[in-house]
């Protein structure tokens, strides 16, 4: 069976495009192109009718003020509460009993988290945080691992008007005290420690190696979770349970101005030092359940939503806290690992709450991919009935992948283009309106102004942008207003310019080519990285592939490509000449590359996207730039041995 299917993703992967199916379209919330015509026929009005769908404390009559681009304001004169918006207006609709998150612990622990036992919990938590003395305005850091405290956390802070600043809880101590530095936070919380595919690692005994050289820090919360012991200092730490047990049990959600800031959170690092990029409430949760109902097509009194990703990404806040629970979703949150307790863990956990959408990222379709369709093929998937994926281009094999093994054919899939200074989805099939094409974001939502601006080289392509403000648009990057104009509006204040390089096709569908910094040119011809690595993942011994350019005397540049094996496919000279070949073959002779090296990882930030610029200093034996943001920085030396091997 599982022969046949990979025999099938390959038939599939000659097909250029796919429809709707029938009956998703039949039950889909939306099925025609009226929403993409009645947000071009009046942008702002369609923005008002959105922001409507939230519960306004003090209704807005502004709906843009654009007086000062590119720091625009939306619904500047309203207020409005996120956490109120998220918890109480259900429970307040007579939905206290629904399950917020079926939460599944690493070993197999279960707790299903209602709204109204959610509501109750942030309460408690919420005027903790105003004993401890934290005020409107104020930041609190939350440093914790997938357990259902983090978005606890979370909401609190929303519901007294205090600004959240979530790490990762992978990233090591140091980048917790740059960012509560940065970010001047009073409250910091955090867990006993946490658990990673079977060991138990301390949290808060290592920080408070480094906690100290932040000035700012008043208090320190500790969740337990693992139970280890901890040493408390009594004039600052102070354990979770107990605060929230002295707290008084009721907190009713301030309304704040739609401006106020909601958080703050730190780019993935692809690209270079990470950006500290603010967002506010009223328009970014506006863009979050937007989205959220209509790209998932969210029918919340019948489907169980899974997100994967970690809620220390912008896809954790807006697909993971604040998209599902301003929509009343019932969702799945996991503490644990893709491959622990074993690697077919998620497609047992699809059966087990039936989840019928599922939302990850490429890089864990391909790891997937690798690991074998037998795994997911002894779990019962029917439940499914829409796919996603973010945070890179996806491969038309791994899409293809996906649908046939994953969604079994009859789930659409919706590739979301979108960054953390987005908040949203961005670009991205409306499921029942839009054809697929395995590897394009396909069309602008409504209400989203996309283009290409000419890059430093007229050809097809071009620089990705923005041209009209949207409502869950970061506002500033934290303490930074020059950084902001001089990384996003180089091209004038209307213009967001996305750092990404795309092309359009005759559909008006856009295909990420990659970054803009990693375009190749060879022999005056821009190349995609996204192009070349798709095209040598197409290989059948390919498991992954990541490209860059090295200068060379005759092309200008030439293409080093490091490829990762299938589990089972063994290094070799004519194996080499062969993926060279056939990348010649896809794309053309340009596209052959100079050299492959063999890779038995590749450098990813810890959201797991492929580092580029690091392998670039790796081929050009360069000085190594900023790799505190990789998720296992012993890959790049690694990577140098491989090189000088295959010299
Ligand atoms: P940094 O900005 O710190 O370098 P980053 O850009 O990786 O890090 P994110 O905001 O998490 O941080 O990622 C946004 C980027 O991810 C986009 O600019 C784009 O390059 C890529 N991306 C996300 N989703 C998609 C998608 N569906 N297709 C193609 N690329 C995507
Ligand atoms: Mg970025």
């Amino acid at each position: 069976m599982t022969t046949d299917r990979t025999r099938r993703v390959e038939d599939l992967l000659a097909v250029p495009s796919f429809a709707p199916p029938a009956d998703f379209r039949e039950k889909a919330l939306v099925n025609d192109e009226s929403l993409y015509q009645q947000a071009a026929a009046d942008r702002l009005g369609f923005w008002a009718e959105q922001a409507r769908t939230l519960h306004w404390d003090q209704p807005f009559t502004r709906v843009l003020d654009d007086s000062n681009p590119p720091f625009y304001r939306w619904f500047d004169d309203g207020r409005l509460n996120a956490s109120y918006n998220c918890l109480d207006r259900h429970v307040a609709a007579g939905l206290g009993d629904r399950v917020a998150y079926y939460w599944h612990g690493e070993e197999g622990e279960e707790r299903a988290v209602t709204y109204g036992g959610l509501l109750a919990d942030v309460q408690r938590f919420a005027n903790a945080l105003k004993d401890l003395g934290v005020r409107k305005g104020d930041v609190v850091g939350i440093y914790l691992p997938m357990v259902p405290e983090v978005v606890v956390a979370m909401l609190a802070c929303a519901r007294i008007g205090a600004v959240h600043n979530v790490v990762f809880g992978g990233y090591a101590p140091e980048a917790v005290r740059d960012r509560m530095q940065v970010s001047g936070a009073k409250v910091l919380v955090t867990s006993d420690g946490a658990r990673r595919k079977g060991r138990v690692s301390t949290v808060k005994d290592n920080l408070d190696g480094v906690l100290g050289e932040v000035e700012s820090l008043e208090k320190v919360v500790v969740v337990r979770v693992t139970g280890s012991t901890v040493a408390m200092r009594p004039d600052r730490d102070v354990w979770f349970h107990e605060v929230c047990a002295a707290a008084d049990p009721v907190c009713p959600a301030e309304p704040v101005e739609a401006e106020h800031p909601l958080f703050i959170l730190y780019s993935s690092g692809s690209t270079g030092k990470p950006k500290g990029i603010l967002h506010t409430t009223g328009g970014y949760l506006t863009g979050v359940s937007y989205t959220h109902r209509l790209v998932f097509d969210l029918h919340p009194e019948t489907d169980v939503y899974w997100c994967t990703a970690d809620v220390g990404w912008i896809t954790g806040h807006s697909y993971v806290v604040y998209g599902p629970l301003a929509n009343g979703t019932t969702s799945v949150l996991f503490e644990g690992a893709p491959d622990y307790p074993h690697k077919g863990i998620w497609w047992e956990l699809v059966e087990r709450y039936r989840v019928t959408t599922f939302y990850t990222a490429p890089t864990a379709i391909r790891a997937c991919m690798r690991w074998g369709a037998e795994l997911p093929a002894r779990h019962d998937l029917s439940s499914l009935r829409l796919l996603g994926s973010v945070g890179e281009p996806i491969n038309p094999k791994a899409w293809t992948w996906y649908h046939v093994v994953i969604g079994g054919e009859r789930c659409p899939i919706v590739d979301t283009w979108w960054q953390t200074e987005t908040g949203a989805i961005m670009i991205a099939p409306l499921p029942g309106v839009v054809s697929t094409k395995p590897g394009s974001a396909t069309r602008p939502l409504p209400g989203i102004s996309a283009d290409l601006v000419p890059g430093d080289e007229g050809d097809d392509s071009g620089l990705l942008v923005l041209t009209e403000p949207w409502p869950s648009m970061l506002r500033t990057l934290y303490g930074d207003d020059d950084r902001y104009v001089r990384t996003y509006f180089s091209r004038g204040a209307r213009t967001y310019l996305a750092g990404d390089a795309a092309r359009r096709d005759e559909d008006g569908y856009y295909w990420v080519l990659g970054r803009v910094d990693d375009v190749i040119n060879v022999s005056g011809h821009r190349l995609s990285t996204a192009e070349v690595e798709s095209a040598l993942v197409s290989h059948p011994e390919v498991a992954e592939a990541a490209v860059v350019a090295r200068p060379d005397e005759l092309t200008g540049q030439a293409i080093v490509a490091f490829v990762t094996l299938r589990g089972g496919a063994e290094p070799s000279d004519e194996l080499q000449t062969d993926l060279r070949d056939h990348v010649a073959a896809r794309i053309g002779k340009l596209a052959r590359p100079a050299q492959v090296v063999w890779a038995d990882e590749l450098p990813k930030t810890r959201s797991g996207k492929i580092v580029r610029r690091l392998l670039r200093d790796v081929a050009e034996g360069r000085e190594l730039g900023d790799v505190t943001t990789l998720g296992d920085a012993g890959v790049l030396d690694r990577l140098r041995s491989q090189l000088a091997n295959t010299g």
